[in-house]
């Protein structure tokens, strides 16, 4: 079959590679790939910038059906159609997994990186990490189940965005407009969203079109007073960081009312970040800071993006087959393409 491969350590080494189709072990079921949405995690692999381990097929972000269960699975049947955690190899007796945190297991090596993933025509997997979706959810749907299971765990199940919330963002990639939809799913009052210039040409315009009408670029508007403005002077309910841009990060403790909480989902890439740790303290804030997802959030996520009320799938902006893999992540680091999928067959 055909895969697209990190084929060795090091910047790049990546190719479409003909591979030997996997037979499904003890659990697993096999998988026909429908499509493989491309995550950062991808882009850090090409450019070394996160652990792997060699060869490796890339990608977590898959959908697919089910075409052959291996030995012992009595969970799924041929046919039906999943998404997939990608928490394999935690190790099941770690204090994490025993309190129901697979996600965070130390041991935990996911597809695409740590184990092989899903940009290839077919993927062997333990039937205990998947989900089945409805007949009615398109495969566009599915393969944004994943990065909607983030902001769900991280705004709906952590932070805890109620209804009536006045709701901040700032980032507005593909994580901040789906952190931005889910926030609306429950109720948010409002959701203002924060953009420097290279956003406002396509993201803002997306964001636009998914709806939402307070965006702000911070170059020309102070985002402060426009988020006192918008809120009697009181300042967000929650703020919600996805830039992962020092400045911006300094700078949300200033936007959150009292008593109010900021969900931190963005990452700096390493770099250190100062912060004024005295008003963050007499503002008596909650801080969230998140990673993966929640075993909760993928069922949650499947309904609110099954029933249209969290619209995911208007993220993706490119679509191609695995031939096309260059070009398309090309795209997504230079911020043209919001989400991408590979559609390996
Ligand atoms: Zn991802
Ligand atoms: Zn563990």
């Amino acid at each position: 079959m055909k895969a697209l491969v990190k084929t060795k350590k090091g910047v790049g080494f990546i190719e479409v590679r003909d591979v030997p189709e996997p037979r499904p072990g003890q659990g697993e079921v096999k998988i026909k790939i429908a499509a493989c949405g491309v995550c950062g995690s991808d882009i850090h692999v090409r450019h070394d910038t996160f652990p792997y381990w060699p060869p490796v097929i890339l990608g977590h972000e898959f959908t697919g059906t089910i075409v052959e269960t291996g030995p012992g699975c009595k969970l799924l049947k041929v046919g039906e159609r999943v998404v997939a955690e990608p928490h394999t190899r935690a190790c099941g007796h770690c204090y994490l997994c025993r309190t129901g945190n697979i996600q965070i297991c130390p041991e935990k090596r996911s597809p695409g990186w740590g184990i092989d993933g899903g940009m290839a025509e077919f993927i062997c997997y333990p039937e205990v990490l998947l989900h089945r979706i409805p007949d009615s959810m398109t495969w566009d749907q599915a393969a944004v189940v994943e990065p909607t299971a983030n902001v769900v765990t991280d705004l709906l199940e952590r932070t805890g965005v109620m209804p009536g919330d006045f709701v901040v963002v700032q980032g507005p990639g593909p994580i901040g407009l789906l952190a931005a939809m889910a926030a609306r799913a429950v109720g948010a009052r409002e959701v203002a969203i924060l953009g420097t210039p290279g956003d406002v040409e396509r993201r803002f315009k997306k964001a636009t079109d998914l709806g939402f009408t307070k965006l702000i670029n911070v170059a020309e508007t102070n985002p402060v007073e426009a988020v006192l403005a918008l809120t009697s002077g009181r300042g967000a309910d929650v703020v919600v960081e996805c830039s992962g841009a020092p400045r911006a990060i300094a700078g949300m403790v200033e936007l959150v009312r009292k008593k109010g909480r900021i969900s931190v989902i963005g990452l700096t890439g390493g770099k250190t970040v100062e912060l004024p740790w005295d008003k963050f303290a007499f503002k008596v804030l909650d801080v969230f800071f998140n990673l993966s997802t929640s075993h909760t959030s993928w069922d949650r996520s499947i309904s609110l993006i099954a029933s249209g009320r969290m619209p995911s799938e208007q993220v993706i902006t490119h679509r191609g087959p695995l031939s096309q893999w260059e070009e398309i992540f090309d795209a997504v680091e230079n911020l043209k393409a919001l989400k991408a999928l590979l559609i390996p067959a």
